[in-house]
């Protein structure tokens, strides 16, 4: 599903990431690690062709993310982003936030599009009278669910969540993971995520990624990932300072 190859970014002088290759496959759900400045929200957005690399090839479905083509715009229409503080927009409703991507990047009648945003909905765990909520009216947990639905509105094969469960108390991101959990079984998903939280991380990961060295260093499931020994492992997972 991506193909990451010979990645080079560079700010001035600043490297930050060298020759760094990575791959995802179909239905697994890769979680990005890496310590702080290690380049995971560079790399994320990158993917999304949200930002040029200085050398290397970031392939989604096989099409240049940077290709700047009709192929490479039509991605947008594959994939769906859930950025970490929910971003919706303040003066729509619930619903229209909902809404906005099937009106920006579709071309249906009214009430096929009611139809599909109030499944999406639905599907979140949410009611037609959340809908008519404005996002000031809303929870935390409620604000991450609305920000799903949304990146779920156009049928996405590929899902990208960043930090999907920051800022929830740990009931609300148990809770927020077992939906993950379950969207991504029963749509049959791949996802990309970025966490720092660890339940997150082992509770829905079917591979980990980690960010150091400006490379790749390993992507595995999480057993063969705590095994390696690297410092980053160390630190990072097992708390331990060098
Ligand atoms: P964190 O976990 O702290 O969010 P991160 O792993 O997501 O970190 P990035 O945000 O990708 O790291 O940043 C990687 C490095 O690149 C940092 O040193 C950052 O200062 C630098 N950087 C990112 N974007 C730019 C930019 N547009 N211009 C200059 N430097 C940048």
């Amino acid at each position: 599903v991506i193909d990451i190859r010979g990645l080079w970014t560079q700010f001035g002088d600043v490297v930050v990431h060298r020759d760094l290759d990575m791959r995802v496959e179909r239905g697994e759900i890769v979680s990005l690690v890496g310590g702080s400045g290690s380049g995971k929200t560079t790399l994320l957005r990158q993917m999304l062709g949200l930002e040029r690399p200085t050398r290397g090839h970031v392939k989604v479905f096989g099409v240049d993310v940077h290709g700047g083509d009709a192929e490479s715009q039509d991605l947008r229409n594959r994939w769906g982003m859930l950025f970490q503080q929910g971003a919706l927009f303040s003066a729509l409703s619930t619903f229209e936030n909902v809404a906005l991507p099937l009106r920006e990047l579709r071309t249906l009648p009214e009430d096929l599009i009611r139809a599909a945003a109030l499944l999406k909905l639905e599907m979140v765990g949410l009611t037609p009278q959340d809908g008519l909520k404005m996002p000031a009216d809303l929870s935390g947990g409620m604000i991450k669910r609305v920000a799903l639905a949304r990146a779920l509105v156009l049928e996405p094969e590929l899902l990208f969540l960043d930090e999907p469960t920051a800022g929830l108390d740990p009931d609300l991101s148990e809770s927020f993971v077992s939906l993950i959990r379950t969207l991504h079984r029963e749509l049959g998903l791949t996802v990309v995520m970025v966490t720092h939280d660890l339940d997150t991380l082992f509770a829905l990961s079917t591979r980990i990624a980690v960010l150091a060295d400006k490379r790749v260093i390993a992507n595995a499931p999480p057993q063969e990932v705590l095994a390696l020994d690297h410092p980053f492992i160390h630190e990072f997972f097992l708390g331990e300072r060098g």
